[in-house]
């Protein structure tokens, strides 16, 4: 199963408009420009839809999506869906997320799609793979991480202010985590910081890579070395293209 990073920036995408003075804003490695944070697995579902999805898809050779996932209601996760999938090319598509990404998408874009409402670890069926949606803390919204499982597992979370204990649990059979990266020190509007972040999941000592990547970091290449020096070398930071296989 393949899975591909569309978009790793945090709210906002890098380099931002009118940036000056900010190194990874100035840099001229393709990997420092950054597009909101989306998954496209196995080139036909699409974990999040923010504002950067058309342009996503486009790179990605436009392949059919046959479902969204939800992780959360902020508007860099949902504000791709209500000018971009429209019907009737798109009423097939099936969505999946917490009650409240549909009553925000609703309340501005009355949509025919099938909308399915998930619960704190129930398991979504993708024929060659599961989705399992675990609860994370994030601003005090209904906010989830994403256990993708197949062969191995993957857990995809992009937005974390706090794990829950049961969550960790969880996690700690994953395989590879993907998890915040928006800022080096939190916690700053409901993320937790890569710091204080490495001291939870270091001890897990999995394949980690981080995301949803912020403009207070370094570039990406200091980015590596500084997550390698502080966590180990099965740390890193993925960019806009990025795929693994699991
Ligand atoms: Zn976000
Ligand atoms: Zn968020």
């Amino acid at each position: 199963m393949k899975i591909k990073f569309l978009g790793t920036s945090s709210a906002l995408p890098l380099p931002r408009i009118n940036c000056q003075g900010r190194q990874i804003c100035l840099s001229k490695d393709p990997k420092d420009q950054r597009l909101r944070s989306s998954l496209l697995i196995d080139n036909r579902i699409l974990v999040d839809c923010g504002p950067d999805v058309y342009t996503q898809l486009l790179r990605a050779g436009m392949p059919v999506i046959e479902a969204i996932i939800f992780t959360h209601r902020h508007g860099d996760h949902i504000n791709g869906f209500k000018l971009n999938f429209k019907e009737p090319q798109t009423a097939e598509v099936k969505l999946y997320g917490p009650k409240e990404v549909f009553k925000r998408i609703r309340n501005e874009y009355k949509f025919k799609n099938s909308a399915h409402i998930y619960k704190n670890g129930e398991a979504l069926d993708f024929d060659a793979f599961t989705v399992n949606p675990l609860k994370i803390d994030h601003e005090g919204l209904d906010n989830y991480g994403l256990l993708i499982s197949t062969n191995k597992r993957l857990f995809y979370a992009p937005d974390i202010e706090a794990i829950p204990k049961i969550t960790l649990e969880v996690i700690k059979e994953a395989d590879i985590l993907v998890v915040d990266g928006s800022i080096l020190n939190g916690p700053h509007y409901g993320h937790i910081g890569i710091d204080r972040l490495l001291e939870i999941i270091k001890p897990l000592n999995k394949e980690t890579y981080f995301t949803h990547i912020g403009i207070g970091n370094p570039p990406h290449k200091e980015l590596v070395k500084y997550v390698k020096e502080k966590g180990g070398d099965n740390f890193n930071v993925a960019f806009d293209g990025m795929e693994l296989e699991i």
